[in-house]
Formats: structure tokens, sequence, C-alpha cells
């Protein structure tokens, strides 16, 4: 039998920015958190968006590694010139402050592989023979983690085959003080630029192109294709990166957290921003689910994932589309997932069900379903939105002194206005009669068949 280290409330296996996250936010809690990993092996640089710094800042989570926003210059079909700003990530720093705030919080942090993780019975198997035991286990180990169900291959869920190579290069370019990303016919390339002599230089390319060569050989000939002319890095750092929607089902003596859930394309950007955001879910569903109310935990997080999917792939399509090329390359992109818009513009504001966090629990509410918020908005500035048009009864949205007084008389005039600003611009008119009606017309996308 192997030696136990101990028993604890939540056990995660991995910590990146995923499951660092979730343990804090998890000790913060009141549970007592296990959490085992590797460290980074290699250096590694990424763009982060503000929205991630945003809500690391709120939580109180360090930014260990993460330069001042700067503008990202863009060469991609029309949009030329300076587009988007974004922070250049230094994954090992800004992964160690992660862990490092998990230790603070009471974490019990283990620096060791992951062979197996047991959820039936409740364990982690340590590579070196040791085993933490716990209640609840998460699986956050990325794109490491092994798939949900091998027997899904609906060709749908995982996007076209791409690889990454990237290293770093002699910085020769002394104008460029920024990062750049760039279409190039047979893929892209991100740089970034890290100090005065060097340069993070990120090549993404389809391993399609390479016919039967394998090895050092297909790395030379990928790079080769899309850089033309640029020597590989000594020390390049590979990574297949397609699109994948790994865990579309709760597992619910394992949920699944930021990569090792839905993978995304590195070109939208997201994937840091959706590792944060799914390690927010992680008290409310570890609540629910401790507390035998597994039916909203599964539906929570099968809503959340599967919308960061599609919305994903599709905003990410969309992004191809625009390349200005059409080799292979871009055209099979182009076409993935589907031809479904990525943002419904269609959708008249109405109401439906849906389970939201509510002071840190779940809860199934009604909700706003808007083409801005396809996902439902249950709160703004603190007040729950469909109650609030109930009061309305049918009639037109006031101009927002009528607002003030004869919906919200209790709140503030600052905040009744923010609500009614956010009314409008969700699509509400003043004067005119509210377009909502109450069906809820949304399809559900649990109601997803993996056999299909
Ligand atoms: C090449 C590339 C470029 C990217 N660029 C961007 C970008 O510019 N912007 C952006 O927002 N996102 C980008 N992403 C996506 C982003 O890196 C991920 O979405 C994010 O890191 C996911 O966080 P995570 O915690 O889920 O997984 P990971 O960051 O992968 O963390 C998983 C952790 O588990 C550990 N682990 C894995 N297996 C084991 C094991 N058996 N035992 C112990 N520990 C284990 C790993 O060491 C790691 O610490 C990029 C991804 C790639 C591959």
């Amino acid at each position: 039998m192997a030696p136990q280290i101990g028993t604890f409330d939540i056990a995660i296996a991995g910590g990146g920015p995923a499951g660092s996250t979730a343990a804090v936010l998890l000790a913060r809690a009141g549970f007592s958190v296990a959490l085992a990993t590797l460290p980074p092996s290699a250096p590694r640089y990424e763009g982060m968006s503000s929205r991630v710094a945003a809500i690391l800042a709120r939580h109180g989570l360090p930014l260990a590694g993460i330069a001042p926003a700067a503008q990202r210059h863009v060469s991609w079909g029309e949009f030329q010139g300076g587009q988007n700003s974004e922070h250049l990530a230094d994954r090992s720093a800004f992964d160690a402050g992660l862990l490092g705030a998990a230790q603070d919080a009471g974490v019990s942090v283990f620096n060791a592989g992951v062979s197996r993780v047991r959820p039936k019975a409740g364990e982690i198997r340590l590579a070196d023979g040791r085993c933490l035991s716990a209640r609840l286990l998460f699986e956050a180990r990325g794109r490491r983690a092994p798939r949900q169900n091998p027997d899904v291959k609906r060709a749908d869920l995982v996007g076209p085959e791409t690889i990454s190579i990237a290293g770093l290069a002699p910085l020769h370019a002394s104008n460029m003080e920024t990062s750049r990303i760039e279409a190039r016919p047979d893929g892209w390339v991100w740089s970034a630029p890290l100090n005065q002599d060097q340069l993070w230089l990120q090549a993404v390319g389809s391993p399609a192109t390479l016919g039967r060569t394998g090895g050092n050989a297909a790395l030379v000939a990928l790079w080769e294709t899309v850089l033309g002319g640029i020597p590989l890095p000594s020390r390049p750092a590979v990574h297949a990166i397609a699109p994948r929607l790994t865990a579309p089902e709760l597992d619910p003596l394992c949920p699944r957290l930021g990569d090792a859930a839905v993978a995304l394309d590195p070109l939208s950007g997201h994937g840091m921003f959706w590792a944060v955001s799914s390690a927010l879910m992680a008290a409310p569903i570890a609540r629910a689910l401790l507390s035998g109310k597994t039916e909203l935990a599964r539906e929570f997080y099968c809503n959340r994932v599967a919308e960061t999917f599609w919305r994903q792939a599709r905003v990410g399509r969309d992004f191809y589309r625009e390349s200005g090329f059409s080799t292979p390359f871009w055209q099979q992109r182009a076409s993935w997932p589907d031809n479904t818009p990525a943002h419904d513009t269609d959708i008249r504001p109405h109401v439906g069900t849906r389970v939201v966090v509510q002071d840190g629990h779940l809860a199934r509410r009604e909700v706003l379903i808007t083409c801005d918020a396809p996902g439902g908005a249950a709160f703004t500035a603190g007040q729950e939105i469909v109650p609030l048009l109930r009061r309305l009864n049918g009639q037109a949205l006031p101009d927002a002194a009528h607002f003030h007084s004869t919906v919200l008389p209790q709140a503030s005039p600052q905040a009744a206005q923010a609500i009614h600003k956010w009314l409008l611009s969700q699509g509400f008119t003043e004067g005119a009669q509210i377009p909502w009606d109450t069906t809820n017309r949304e399809t559900d996308p649990c109601n997803y068949d993996p056999a299909a």
C-alpha cells in the first residue's frame, strides 16, 4: 500500500495558474487543501490580457513576472499596426508566485510528479510512491491531464492539429520594443523582446505540412516553413496546441479546471483568463459537491465549459479568416468548428434559468439573456436583475430618474443610474415597451450527446 502523506478536504493535481489559484481560494474558504505539482521545467513567455491581471489583483494574488501592459503590434491581413495591449508574462516566475501564495494561504504543496489521479478512491498517487487522500479531488494538470473519455472521438471537439515551437533568439531589430503577432503564409508568429539582446520567438504551424519527417528534422522543417531563414533556437519548447474540449462532463469526484477541462488555441490569448476564471468556480463547486448538490454543480460546470469552448473556437475561426492568406493552414482553421456566428446578434432580451454563484454558493436563479450576456446575467451592481424587471410590470423602461424613484427607491441614485445604464446597454430602450419574453429559448449545452 502507498504511504499516505495526509488526508485533506481537497487535493489538487497540477499547480499551473488554474490549480494554484484554486488552491488559494479553497484554502481561504476554510478547506484543508493539498496540491501536488511539478514546477515549470524550461523558460516560457506568454501574453497576458489586462483582464487576467485585474482578476488576480482583485483577489490579492501575486503578479510575479508580469510586465506592465504594452501595445501589441499586429500584422494580420487588413489589421496592421499597434492594436490592443498585453502584459508580457514570464510563466516560470508567475507560476512560482502563485504557488508561493498557495503555501502562504496554508496549502500543503508537494513538489512531486503525479502518477495517477483516482477519483473513486479519493486519492492522488505521487510518482515517488506517496499518496494524498481527500474528500474531493481537482484535476488541473493542463493539457497533460488524461482525456476524460478516450472513447469520444467527435472531430468537432478537437481543432486542427497545430504545433507551437518557441525559444530564445537574438534580438536584431533595435526598434522592436513590444510584442508582435504576424500572419505568415503557413502559420503565425508571436515575438516579444525580453531585454536589449533577446527575443522570445514562437512559430505556430501545422504538422500536416511535414509529411513523414520525424524528430528534430520535423521541428526544423516546421520552423523553416513558418519563419524561413531564422535558425531554430537551441532548446526549443514544443507544444501541441490544438483547441480541445477535453472534459465536457463534470466528474463529481474530480472536477477539472483550466486546460484540463478546455484547452484553447493560444491565438485567442484567452487561455490564462480561462485558467484563472475557472479557478474562481472551484470553491462554489466544492461546496455544492460536498453538500450533495451534485446536479447544481453539474449544470454550472457543463454550461461554463461548453460556452467557453464554442465561443472561443468561433472567435478564433473569425480571426483566422482575417489573415489574408488562403493556403491549407488558413483554410482549415477558417472553417473549424462550424459556420455559426461567434456572437449571436439575434437574441431578444428574455428570461431563462441558470445556475449562478451567489454569495459563494451555487443557486438556480432566473437570469436575463441578451446578445451581450448569452450565458445569462443574474446580477448587476449588486442587484438581482429579473425581480427588478418584474417590478416594471410590463411597462416601458422609464428614464433614469423615474427608474430610481419607482423601481429602486431603496438604492442610491448612483446605483440606480448604473443599473439603468446597464439595461440600456443590453437592448432595453427608454420609453418603449420592454422587449422581453419569459420563455427560455436557449438550448441546454448540458444536453450534449457524446455519441452523436
Ligand atoms: C505555446 C503556448 C502558448 C500560449 N500562449 C498563451 C498566451 O499568449 N496567452 C494566454 O492567455 N494563454 C496562452 N496559452 C495558454 C495557457 O498557457 C494555458 O491556457 C494556461 O497555462 C492553462 O493553465 P492551467 O493551470 O490549466 O495549466 P498549465 O499551465 O499547463 O499547468 C499545469 C501544471 O500541472 C503540472 N503537471 C502536469 N502534469 C503533471 C504531473 N503528471 N505531475 C505533476 N504536475 C504535473 C505542470 O507542471 C503545470 O505546472 C499558451 C499555451 C501554449 C501551449
